[in-house]
């Protein structure tokens, strides 16, 4: 599983304050890093809950 961060994401910074282990802000960018390209199992049911309470469903899943 992978996940991408669309363009219109607001940076609005939840996801990092949630699950800053899996979500950087890039300071260079301006955008948000994913830390992994593949998602651990261990990380993929709190992927998914970031997915969902993301206010404009900016995290694209990729299965
Ligand atoms: S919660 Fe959604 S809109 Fe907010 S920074 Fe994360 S991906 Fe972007």
């Amino acid at each position: 599983m992978r996940v991408e961060i669309a363009d219109y994401c607001i940076r609005c910074g939840i996801c990092i304050d949630l699950y800053p282990d899996i979500f950087i802000r890039n300071w260079e960018t301006h955008n948000i890093d994913v830390a992994y390209d593949e998602i651990p199992e261990k990380d993929k049911e709190r992927v998914k809950q970031a997915a969902a309470d993301c206010a404009v469903a900016a995290m694209i899943i990729k299965e």
